[in-house]
């Protein structure tokens, strides 16, 4: 395993040091339930000296030119690139995904810094015409401040560039918290950048431990603004501990995604598509397909397909490349097994899968087969509650109009998808539907698009031009020359 074990879990002020609190938080590999390393949960001295460090190097980091910390991102991307073997090796001990799923996230996470690098010299405000005789007004685009970047356990490597590499091309600073569960790659990660690149102290700094730190980055008051990923109900928490200092929020939260597919919609393309984003990271992504509408005419085709389809999916050791690795934890597999019990007990049936599992890849793991659940109507909570493992729902539709009301009879509203070959009904999907991104016939985002939650799903938006410009506040300045 590509842990460094010489790397010590606090990475404040550009120095590792050694955590004095005594709270050890063991990190578990969930395809062999055993603890790998431990790391510890910063003290809440230890979390000032990480957010003094960042806003003491906050100022001299922004009045350099652009261009200079748009280098060091292209920098951290070939250093990603040249350390991928081992961080995906990292990646799959800690978190379970299958290592052709690891190498991607990998790439992904080199992407995402080079994309944003790209921002460095196109951060552009505007100049506006004043209102009196030779006034001019510039709309300046400034960085925040210090962004505490808060960060889940499903793509630990990739939102934790994603949250540090859009801030530091705008000349903020950054404190990372990596989830507790996965907290080895980011380290692996900011290991290799501070021994490889030139990075100045206290630009960037990662501290380890659960939501008592992550409260304690929200309620610091040398954060100007905080970036999380995670749950509904972790977001909520944040909002309301920002609030004493109305410190910016940008909150990346859950979703329940329904795909749409119409009476002439490719089932094949649907099949391969819906299967492809329930079982990826073992259902444990929030972008993945929770639930199936389907048109009346195509259901018992697509059915008939879809089942065989998801009792192909292979699970197992990820190192051995299935389909799909274990869950992330026993918690977040009794999770799936209660998401199944309680549609069982609403009158949903089981087509494949279920919770018993004849022949597990392993004795150990936090196994969960693909299951789809048939016999499933709106009224159940398997259709409204995220359900973060590969379970598929489907339900039959008599329309278009049906499947857009069900779809958005939903607290959530991040992703959606639409199946279908009818120029006019996927048009109309499209703009009916109340989600932050729809995906029609097809599936996976990009760098260059935006990825954002609506309703209950967030308060942000990351990715893209509006992803990059979040980071910066405007600040008008009125030239009056006469
Ligand atoms: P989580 O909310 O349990 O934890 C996320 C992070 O918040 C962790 O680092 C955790 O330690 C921290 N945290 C917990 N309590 C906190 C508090 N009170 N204050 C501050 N920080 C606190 O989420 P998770 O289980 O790690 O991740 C899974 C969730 O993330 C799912 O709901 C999934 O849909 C969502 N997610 C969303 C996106 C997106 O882009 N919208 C991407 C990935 C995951």
């Amino acid at each position: 395993m590509a842990v460094d074990p010489s790397v010590t879990p606090l990475y404040i002020d550009g120095e590792w040091h050694e955590s004095e609190g005594d709270e050890a938080i063991p990190v578990i590999n969930p395809t062999t339930e055993e603890t790998i390393a431990e790391v510890p949960s910063a003290t809440d001295e230890e979390l000032k000296r990480a957010t003094a460090a960042a806003r003491a190097a906050q100022d001299d980091w922004a009045a350099r030119p652009a261009k200079e910390r748009g280098d060091l991102l292209r920098e951290v991307a070939d250093v990603i690139e040249a350390q991928a073997d081992d961080l995906a090796e990292t990646l799959v001990a800690e978190q379970g995904k299958t290592i052709s799923i690891a190498k991607y996230e990998i790439e992904a996470s080199a992407d995402i810094a080079r994309y944003n690098a790209e921002w460095d010299r196109r951060i552009e405000g505007d100049v506006v015409p004043g209102s009196t005789r030779r006034q001019e007004i510039d709309l300046l685009r400034k960085p925040y401040g210090v962004v505490a970047g808060i960060i889940p356990w499903n793509f630990p490597i990739s939102v934790f560039v994603r949250k540090f590499a859009p801030a530091l091309v705008a000349g903020n600073t950054a404190v990372i918290k990596p989830s507790e569960l996965t907290p080895l790659t980011t380290l692996a990660l900011m290991d290799v950048i501070q021994r490889e690149l030139d990075l100045p102290d206290g630009v960037l700094n990662v501290v380890t431990g659960g939501g008592r730190v992550g409260a304690g980055l929200v309620k610091d008051e040398a954060v100007d603004y905080v970036t999380m990923t995670g749950n509904v109900d972790t977001g909520k928490a944040i909002m309301r501990d920002a609030a004493d200092d109305l410190t910016q929020v940008a909150l990346e939260l859950g979703g329940k995604a329904p795909a749409i597919v119409t009476a002439d919609a490719d089932i094949d393309s649907a099949v391969e598509h819906i299967v492809g984003s329930r079982t990826i990271n073992a259902g444990q992504v929030c972008t993945c397909v929770e639930r199936i509408y389907v048109h009346e005419d195509v259901s018992a085709e697509f059915e008939s397909e879809f089942v065989d389809a998801m009792a192909d999916v292979e699970f197992g050791d990820p190192m051995a490349d299935p389909d799909m690795g274990p869950q992330i934890s026993q918690g977040e597999l009794d999770k799936t097994h209660a998401a199944i019990e309680g549609a069982l007990e609403q009158g949903a049936e089981v087509a494949t899968g279920g919770i018993d599992i004849e022949d597990p890849p392993a004795e150990s793991g936090y196994w969960v087969q693909p299951t789809v659940l048939t016999n499933v109507d709106q009224s159940m909570d398997v259709i409204h509650d995220e359900v973060f493992g590969p379970v598929a729902p489907i339900v039959e539709v008599e329309s278009v109009e049906q499947a857009v009301e069900y779809a958005n009879d939903s607290r959530y509203g991040l992703s959606s998808y639409v199946f279908s070959n009818s120029y006019s009904d996927a048009m109309q999907i499209v703009h009916d539907l109340d989600f932050g991104e729809t995906f029609v016939n097809g599936s996976g985002g990009a760098q260059q698009g935006h990825h954002i939650g609506w309703n209950e799903s967030g308060l942000g938006g990351e990715d893209g031009k509006h992803g990059a410009f979040k980071y910066t506040q405007l600040k008008s300045v009125y030239h009056n020359f006469d």
